[in-house]
């Protein structure tokens, strides 16, 4: 089969958060699988870019609006990311270093999206299955379907995976004129309370749409960002994946941004070695179990809770605990975070700012990872720490619902908890440090379960092709 991914991110090309991890391996497990995955996403000004060699594979122009616009396509050379890497440039609209924040990301993205539109009607064979990924590629299953400049495409099945439904790219109608003329009857598959929606558009139009957990998927009826009775209308074409996360990046025995590498056989020398390192860079007690948090500092994380749970922890265990924030976002929560790393100093840092290097370590020494997210579609950071023999400490919800049992349970291996608030953090982390200080043997069995639960991409690769196979 020949599968066409459709993304703003993609990792190592371009990430933000879980979109551009799952873009970046899906079709690589895919093509493992025997088939022939492709990604297209636009042409940033990102280090990847310039480290690698291209070649120009197609150019055009297209209009947006009354303005014209040329485009141009380009393929990775050397196949290095195990797919064929696509990257679409569009001058003046995605020749940018950030992927996000612009006041013209509309007019970015749909461009980018009719850009992609034009050059598959140019192919000379239709590829099996369009694949498009959240809000950012929403308008293409309503182009092909119903864009008489792209008629012809629309045979092809669409599937929509939502990483994220917070997000949905809302327009105001006054941007219509972005979109290739189309049947106009067909307005109100744009529409979402008075606004052009895409990806409402995407639930309506895609043929198949899929959210990266079940639980995520149930959610979305009661709780969409004001999606929610189109999802419980369209509950019929919906289903739940789970991410997997790519084995071959997040190694424990290779990561190449460790202080040192280990198995489940070595892991106890092997995580005190990272967690030393740590603990040196920022001014840390080696001895203490380390909390981390690792993520956007943004109220669907529940970062606002943090400062406070951080120090109602510290406060309330007799600071036998230590934590380390890697994140950036809200600027309010970032200054109540530095606030609270000058008043328990030695107990609390941070690094305000993203850092790949630094999150891999992370994963490594820590003893917890603290994820109280109020929404979780999936969730990558809990497994990420679990193949690094770190236990997650996460809020009920979402993905973390669906990867992430109660050591209360015998099967069980992190710490849940129901509310986003001060209270359940600083609770579970007195569980957490009871387990690290009074229950040596079972931390030590918990860490070697861990790293042996296999959330490899295998499996989740497959069922994206049953999904596909569905529609043929
Ligand atoms: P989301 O996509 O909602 O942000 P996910 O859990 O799906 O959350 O994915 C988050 C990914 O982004 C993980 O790979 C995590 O390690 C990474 N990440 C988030 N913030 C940072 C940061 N400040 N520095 C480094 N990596 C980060």
């Amino acid at each position: 089969m020949e599968i066409i991914h459709i993304s703003a991110e993609c990792y190592p090309v371009a990430k933000a958060g879980g979109l551009g991890d799952v873009v970046g391996a899906l079709p690589k497990y895919q093509n493992k699988l025997g088939h022939v995955a492709k990604v297209v996403m636009p042409m940033y000004r990102t280090k990847f870019l310039y480290n690698n060699a291209w070649e120009l594979v197609h150019e055009g122009s297209q209009y947006i609006g009354t303005k014209w616009f040329h485009y141009s396509v380009i393929k990775e050379k050397t196949n290095k990311l195990g797919f064929d890497l696509y990257l679409v440039d569009i001058n003046g609209l995605l020749d940018r270093e950030k992927i996000y924040g612009y006041d013209d990301d509309s007019e970015r993205f749909t461009a980018f999206q009719i850009a992609v539109c034009d050059w598959l009607s140019k192919w000379q064979h239709l590829p099996d299955i369009i694949h498009v990924h959240d809000h950012h590629a929403g308008l293409i299953p309503f182009m092909i379907k119903f864009c008489y400049a792209f008629r012809h495409l629309s045979q092809i099945p669409t599937v929509l995976t939502i990483h994220n439904g917070q997000y949905q790219g809302w327009m105001d109608w006054n941007k219509a004129h972005y979109i290739p003329a189309y049947d106009s009857w067909k307005w109100g598959m744009l529409d979402w309370k008075k606004n052009i929606n895409p990806l409402a558009s995407a639930v309506r139009c895609a043929w198949k749409v899929n959210t990266v957990s079940q639980s995520y998927m149930d959610e979305l009826r009661y709780a969409a960002n004001g999606l929610e009775d189109l999802f419980e209308y369209e509950k019929g074409k919906c289903s739940g994946i789970l991410n997997g996360i790519d084995n071959e990046v997040w190694d424990p025995e290779t990561d190449e941004y460790l202080a040192k590498h280990f198995s489940v056989e070595t892991l106890e020398k092997g995580k005190r070695k990272n967690k030393k390192e740590i603990c040196k860079q920022f001014d840390l007690d080696v001895e203490k179990p380390l909390f981390t948090f690792i993520g956007r500092l943004v109220g669907e994380k529940a970062a606002d809770i943090l400062p406070e749970a951080i120090s109602s922890s510290v406060y309330q265990h007799q600071g036998n605990c230590n934590f380390l924030i890697l994140g950036s976002g809200d600027p309010v929560v970032e200054g109540q975070l530095e606030s609270v790393k000058q008043q328990l100093n030695g107990y609390v840092s941070t690094y305000i700012g993203y850092s790949e290097s630094l999150s891999h370590l992370m994963y490594a020494g820590a003893d917890f990872l603290l994820m109280p997210s109020r929404v979780e579609p999936c969730g990558l950071n809990q497994m990420y720490a679990l193949r690094y023999g770190t236990a997650p400490i996460v809020r009920s919800t979402g993905g973390l619902k669906d990867t992430v049992i109660d050591i209360g349970d015998p099967q069980g291996f992190g710490i849940r908890f129901n509310e986003a608030s001060v209270w359940d953090v600083t609770y579970s982390v007195g569980r957490a440090i009871d387990l690290y200080y009074n229950r040596k043997e079972q931390f030590q069995q918990i860490r070697e379960f861990m790293m042996k639960i296999d959330h490899s991409w295998e499996s989740s690769a497959e069922e994206y092709i049953k999904l596909y196979q569905s529609l043929k």
